[in-house]
């Protein structure tokens, strides 16, 4: 662990005397964010400023507040790259680019510091500990540099990306904060829900896409955005200058789609519709009050965020459903029901993925089979298996771990997602459909707003009616051959 210590502005001592300290008792679980940002095009970054009033919700007293800093894993010297090797040139269109988060400024703790693993924590310290069940206030003002990238926050190729652009709270367990380091493979980001009021200023010459409802204003030839999302992981945009928007319904709910490069965006409109609408049948109610996909330069299929999906201009015709199923479904496997990213990816992916499954098991005329979609699957994992075995001598087939310890994206993809989509299969296989389907229904109303555990996914089943707690275990463990 590496800390830089920094010293205290001025205003911060100023803010604190004015009383910013603390909010008194909690009147709620959730942090709530106040968030106003300018983009600058020339230098290509965000200047920016976040009050955060943070309940302690743990049931140790906090000493200080922990953020997580995802915009330095961009950063040069950064000890894990954003992306792969694999991915590199593809996510750094104009070459090397770097950006990084610069804290100018904090008011409501006595002190600050950038540390953690990778310069990825920011650690804001009290003047006294905050008890559970407290509030406190803060403010951080701080500066995003974007790298030209295309990745979830960057300048890239035709549109900006702006995901994980703040200082989030890091996890708070009952224990006290979780920290999480930056991985090239999978989301290491997990969060509990909050309150966000975001101001963001542009150009007028771009269009934001945003998950939430946007009230728009002009002033001096800029675009102001006010945008509040209420009890979500986290909020994401992206804009650009070429956006162009669709707009339908999935039953009530509104649904936009902003794209770039695709040719037919009426044909992903309805695939987004349809695929919202199978999995609130399917599932249960979907949350928010609309859903936003955007089409934008992602080095990666898709990406999700509530009420939010990125999906890549990269992709091909033929692969825009699957990946518009799969990020869609993570609106139930991420958004609403949580779980930790880092230390168990199948739980949400692997639900992600199968989920797709069943999606085009329900509509036909996707032309993808169900029995397609797992046969497919299986044969990618086998592939991985026997590439594995071949290479290493052997084939690390445990699915309950963390990101970091996979050797590379194709391990990653083969154990979260195909060995995921191979698991609920089975299970289905055991059980029938509506056992599966009853589980997963369970799941979600039992755990929305929440980070559930694997062993609260399998007590899901097991209440349902659905033995099959030995069936994970064997997989989770890798004990079980495919
Ligand atoms: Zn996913």
């Amino acid at each position: 662990m590496r800390k830089i210590i920094c010293a205290v502005l001025g205003s911060a001592v100023l803010l604190s005397a004015l009383g910013l300290t603390s909010c008194g008792k909690a009147k709620t679980d959730r942090c709530r964010y106040t968030i106003t940002a300018e983009y600058a095009e020339e230098t290509k970054t965000l200047a920016a400023s976040m009050t955060a009033k943070i309940p302690n919700t743990s049931s140790v007293a906090l000493p200080a507040l922990k953020f997580q800093l995802w915009a330095n894993a961009f950063r040069r010297g950064a000890k894990t790259p954003p992306v792969s090797e694999l991915f590199r040139r593809a996510a750094f269109y104009a070459g090397e680019s770097y950006g990084e988060t610069e804290i100018k400024g904090i008011a409501g703790a006595e002190s600050f510091a950038v540390g953690g693993e990778d310069d990825n924590i920011l650690t804001l310290t009290l003047a006294s500990p905050l008890p559970p069940g407290e509030c406190a206030e803060v403010r951080i003002d701080f500066e995003v540099e974007l790298a030209s990238v295309n990745h979830r926050l960057g300048v890239a190729q035709n549109a900006v990306n702006l995901a994980g652009f703040y200082p989030v709270l890091c996890y708070l367990a009952a224990d006290g904060f979780r920290e999480y380091a930056f991985s090239p493979y999978g989301d290491p980001f997990v969060s509990g829900l909050a309150d966000y009021d975001v101001t963001l200023t542009l150009p007028a010459s771009y269009v934001l896409a945003a998950g939430f409802a946007a009230e728009e204003s002009e002033q001096d030839g800029k675009r102001v955005s006010h945008v509040r999302a209420e009890g979500v992981r986290d909020v994401a945009f992206c804009f650009s200058k070429d956006f162009r928007l669709t707009e339908g319904e999935a039953g009530d709910t509104p649904v936009r789609y902003y794209s770039l490069k695709d040719s037919a965006p009426e044909k992903t409109l309805a695939t987004i519709a349809e695929s919202l609408s199978y999995y609130a049948d399917a599932f249960g109610a979907y949350a928010y009050p609309a859903y936003t996909v955007v089409e934008t330069d992602l080095v990666f299929g898709g990406m999700e965020y509530p009420a939010f999906s990125m999906i890549s201009a990269s992709l091909s015709d033929a692969e825009v459903p699957a990946v518009v199923a799969h990020e869609t479904a993570h609106q139930w496997w991420y958004s609403m029901v949580g779980s930790d990213q880092y230390a168990s990816a199948w739980q949400d992916e692997g639900l992600a993925e199968y989920a797709s499954a069943l999606f085009f098991e329900n509509h036909p005329e996707y032309g993808v089979s169900y029995s397609d979609f797992v046969a497919s699957s299986e044969s990618a994992y086998r592939a991985f298996f026997s590439v594995y075995s071949q290479l290493h001598g052997e084939a690390d087939t445990v699915m309950d771990r963390p990101l970091s310890s996979f050797t590379g994206d194709y391990e990653y993809r083969s154990i979260a997602y195909d060995k995921g989509v191979i698991l609920f299969d089975r299970i289905r296989d055991v059980v029938g459909e509506k056992k599966l389907l009853s589980a997963l229904k369970r799941y979600k109303s039992a755990y929305e707003g929440k980070i559930a555990s694997p062993a609260d996914l399998i007590a899901c089943f097991t209440r349902s009616g659905a033995n099959v707690k030995g069936l994970f275990d064997s997989f989770l463990q890798g004990k079980c051959v495919i």
